[in-house]
């Protein structure tokens, strides 16, 4: 019987480039390959920072104009300030 379950790289391994590293092991995490399945199909392969602005879309019409305040400044954020520095490469 197949495994219910995989590896997931929060940060897709395609989208290494000077900043950020998608080869450590908090990048991983371990989802029900259905539900992976459906996330690629939703979010392809964008960073959790794209992945914000694609839901932000999604979800505009029912966020407050606070909330949606909130996550567009988050979204604005340079990227070595929006992400860890476990998956940040030594500048
Ligand atoms: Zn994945």
């Amino acid at each position: 019987m197949a495994k219910k379950t995989n590896k997931h790289h929060i940060i897709p391994r395609s989208r290494e480039d000077e900043i950020l590293n998608p080869h450590t092991d908090q990048n991983i995490i371990i989802l029900d390959r259905d539900i992976h399945e459906a996330y690629h199909r939703v979010f392809r392969n964008m960073t959790p920072q794209e992945t914000l602005k694609e839901w932000l879309k999604m979800n505009i019409t029912v966020i407050s104009s606070q909330t949606r305040s909130d996550i567009i400044e988050t979204i604005s954020t340079e990227r070595v300030l929006f992400y860890s520095s476990k998956v940040i490469k030594k500048l």
